[in-house]
C-alpha cells in the first residue's frame, strides 16, 4: 500500500474481494480515488491530474496518503470530509449517510475567476476537480465516448439523413475527453479530421483504437479525408499542429468540411496552446508568464472560433462542444464568438427532460466478465431502446478498458433505478463477482448550473440560477449515495459552472438496494423537475407519465 510516501508513484486499484477498509462502501471510495489516478486512467498521473486541463483527484500527494489512511480506517457510521481535494475531517454519522463528502474549486460569486483560483491553488489552498477527476468517478474516455457517439448521431439525424457516411468532421483535442471524438464519428461512419499539437495524445489514442491513422500534414490530412469520403467509409485521422494555425488555413484553402466542432482545453486559458508557441515550451511559460500566456491563448482562440464561424457561414454544422471556447474567444474581442450553438441546446436538452443522462458503473472485482454480465443485464432489461442496444454492442466491441472495467449509458428517470437494483441483485446472486459502483457524469440533467453549456439559453432565462445543483447534492445525500459532491467551475472553466455528483456503492446488501432506489430515482428526478420549472413541454409529459410530483402543478 501507498501510506507514508509523499511523492509520485503509480497508483492502481486493489480487484477482487479483499478489502484494506472497513466495508464496501470504503473501499469502492478508495478504489475509484485510485483507479481516477492509474496510469491508464488519467491523462497525468503523476500530476495528480486525471483529465480535462488540470482537473485532479487529490491536491497533493500528501492528502492522497491522508485519504488512502483515513479511508482504510473509516467505519460505517463515519463521514470523511474532503475540501479541494485534501481530507479535512472524520464526523460521525450514521449508515446511510455517505461515507465520503467533497466540496471541489468553490469560490464566492466575485472571487470566482481564474486569476483568484490560481492564486489560492499556488498557495495549496485548493485545487481544480473538473467533474468526475475530484469526485472520483472518471472511467477513462469512455465516459465521454457514448455522450459524443449520442451528440453525432443527433448531427446526423438532424442534418444528414440519420447518418455521418459521406461526410468530414473536422475538430481539435484528442486529451481525455476529446479523444473520444474520433470514435464517435467513426461509429456514426463518418470521417473526422482530429487535430493536437501534442503528439503523446495522438499516440495514445491510436494505441487504444480510439483514433485510426496520423496524416503526415494537412495536405495528407485533406486527401485521407476526401478518399474515405468518396468511399463513404469510416476513418478518423490524427493531425499534429495548433488548431488556431490548422483551422483557419483549411477554411482558407476551402476544404470540404461539414462539421466543425472542437475539444481542446479552451475552459483553461493556460492549458491551450497559442499561436507561436512551441508545444514543449508551453508548461514553463504558462507557469511563468500565466497573465501574457492568457492573453495570447485568448487571442488564438479567437483566430480559432472566427475560422469556426467562417465554416458555419459556408454551411458547415459548427458547434461549442461544451469547453467555453466561445466565452474565450470573446474575451479576446472576437464579437460574433456565439453565432454558432452550443450542443446542449442543439442536441441535448430533449433528452434531460426525460431525466436522462450518462449514468455509468464499473467493477471493482477488476473482472471484465462482470461487466459483460451487467451489459446483457442492461440490454434485457430495455429490449426496445434500439439505440440502447446499438451503442451497447459497439461499446462491448470497441471499447478498450481503462483501468478497472466499466461502462456507460445514457438512462433517464424510471430505468435508472431499474438497473441499479437489478445490479445489486446480481452482486448478491453472485452473477458478478464483487460490488459494483454506479454513479454518473456531471454533464447531466439535473445537476447542474452551466450557462455555456448544460444550461445555456434555457427557455425561462434561468441558465445561471445555481440553486439546482445544490438541491440535487442535497437530495443525494439525503437519499443514501456513497458519496456526494458540490464543484465550481468543471468543464467550462471557473466562474462559469456549478454542479454535483453523487455515487453509489451496489454491495448486495438489502440496504443498498433500498438506497439505490432512492438514490437512482431522485438523481435523475432532479432533471425532470428542473426542466418542468423552466417550461419544457417534453419534461411536464415526463413528469405526469411517470409520476414525478412538481407541487405548482398539483392543487
Ligand atoms: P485535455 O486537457 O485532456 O485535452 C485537451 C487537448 O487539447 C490536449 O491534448 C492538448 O494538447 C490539446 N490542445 C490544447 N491547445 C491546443 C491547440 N491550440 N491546438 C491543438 N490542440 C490543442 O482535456 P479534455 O479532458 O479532453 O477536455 C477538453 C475540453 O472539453 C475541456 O475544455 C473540457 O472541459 C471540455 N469537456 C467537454 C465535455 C462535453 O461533454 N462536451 C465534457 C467534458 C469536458
Amino acid at each position: 500500500m501507498t501510506q507514508h510516501q509523499s511523492g509520485p508513484r503509480p497508483v492502481r486499484a486493489a480487484r477482487g474481494t479483499t478489502l484494506s477498509t472497513q466495508g464496501w462502501q470504503q473501499e469502492a471510495a478508495l478504489r475509484m480515488l485510485m483507479n481516477n489516478l492509474d496510469p491508464e486512467v488519467a491523462e497525468h498521473p503523476d500530476k495528480l491530474v486525471v483529465y480535462g486541463g488540470t482537473g485532479k483527484a487529490a491536491r497533493d500527494w500528501r492528502s492522497f496518503d491522508a485519504m488512502v489512511r483515513t479511508l482504510q480506517t473509516l467505519k460505517q457510521d463515519e463521514t470523511m470530509l474532503v475540501q479541494s481535494g485534501r481530507p479535512v475531517g472524520v464526523m460521525q454519522t450514521h449508515e446511510w449517510a455517505p461515507r465520503v463528502l467533497l466540496a471541489n474549486s468553490n469560490l464566492v460569486g466575485d472571487w470566482a475567476n481564474w486569476e483568484e483560483f490560481r492564486r489560492l491553488e499556488h498557495l495549496g489552498l485548493t485545487m481544480y476537480g473538473q467533474m468526475t477527476a475530484g469526485s472520483w468517478i472518471y472511467i477513462g474516455t469512455q465516459g465521454i465516448l457514448q455522450g459524443t457517439y449520442e451528440t453525432f448521431a443527433a448531427v446526423a439525424a438532424k442534418k444528414f439523413n440519420g447518418t455521418l457516411a459521406g461526410t468530414i468532421t473536422l475538430t481539435a483535442g484528442l486529451g481525455g475527453m476529446g479523444g473520444a471524438q474520433p470514435l464517435a464519428v467513426t461509429m456514426n461512419d463518418g470521417v473526422a479530421i482530429c487535430i493536437d499539437c501534442d503528439q503523446t495524445r495522438i499516440d495514445r489514442r491510436i494505441e487504444h483504437r480510439y483514433l485510426d491513422v496520423e496524416a503526415k500534414n494537412l495536405k495528407h490530412a485533406l486527401e485521407l479525408a476526401v478518399e474515405a469520403r468518396d468511399q463513404r467509409r469510416p476513418l478518423s485521422i490524427g493531425l499534429l499542429g495548433n488548431a488556431a494555425e490548422l483551422v483557419p488555413q483549411l477554411l482558407a484553402m476551402d476544404a470540404p468540411i461539414d462539421i466543425v466542432t472542437d475539444q481542446t482545453s479552451a475552459h483553461d486559458p493556460l492549458a491551450y496552446l497559442p499561436i507561436g508557441v512551441d508545444f514543449h515550451d508551453m508548461a514553463n511559460y504558462a507557469a511563468e508568464k500565466p497573465a501574457e500566456f492568457t492573453t495570447r491563448a485568448r487571442e488564438a482562440m479567437a483566430k480559432h472560433v472566427e475560422a469556426m464561424v467562417g465554416f458555419q457561414d459556408k454551411g458547415a454544422e459548427v458547434f461549442d462542444y461544451g469547453n467555453s471556447i466561445r466565452g474565450e474567444a470573446q474575451l479576446a474581442g472576437y464579437t460574433r464568438a456565439f453565432d454558432f450553438p452550443g450542443f446542449v441546446p442543439a442536441y441535448i436538452r430533449p433528452l434531460f427532460c426525460e431525466g436522462k443522462g450518462p449514468f455509468r458503473w464499473a467493477a471493482l472485482s477488476g473482472d471484465p466478465k462482470d461487466i459483460a454480465a451487467t451489459d446483457k443485464a442492461v440490454l434485457d432489461l430495455f429490449p426496445e431502446n434500439e439505440s440502447l442496444a446499438r451503442w451497447m454492442k459497439m461499446a462491448g466491441e470497441r471499447v478498450h478498458f481503462q483501468g478497472l472495467p466499466a461502462r456507460i449509458c445514457w438512462l433517464g428517470y424510471g430505468e435508472r433505478d431499474k438497473a441499479g437494483e437489478r445490479f445489486n441483485e446480481m452482486v448478491a446472486d453472485g452473477t458478478v463477482s464483487a460490488p459494483l459502483v454506479i454513479g454518473r457524469d456531471h454533464l447531466d440533467c439535473g445537476s447542474v448550473a452551466s450557462p455555456y453549456r448544460e444550461t445555456e439559453a434555457m427557455l425561462d432565462g434561468s441558465d445561471a440560477i445555481a440553486d439546482w445543483p445544490l438541491l440535487n447534492a442535497m437530495v443525494n445525500v439525503a437519499s443514501g449515495a456513497s458519496w456526494v459532491s458540490i464543484h465550481h467551475g468543471g468543464g467550462v472553466g471557473i466562474g462559469r459552472s456549478i454542479h454535483a455528483g453523487q455515487v453509489t456503492v451496489a454491495d448486495g446488501t438489502k440496504l443498498a438496494g433500498e438506497k439505490i432506489r432512492r438514490v437512482l430515482t431522485n438523481d435523475p428526478g432532479m432533471g425532470v423537475i428542473r426542466h418542468v420549472d423552466a417550461g419544457y413541454d417534453r419534461a411536464v409529459e415526463v413528469a405526469d407519465e411517470r409520476g414525478v410530483r412538481i407541487p405548482m402543478r398539483e392543487g
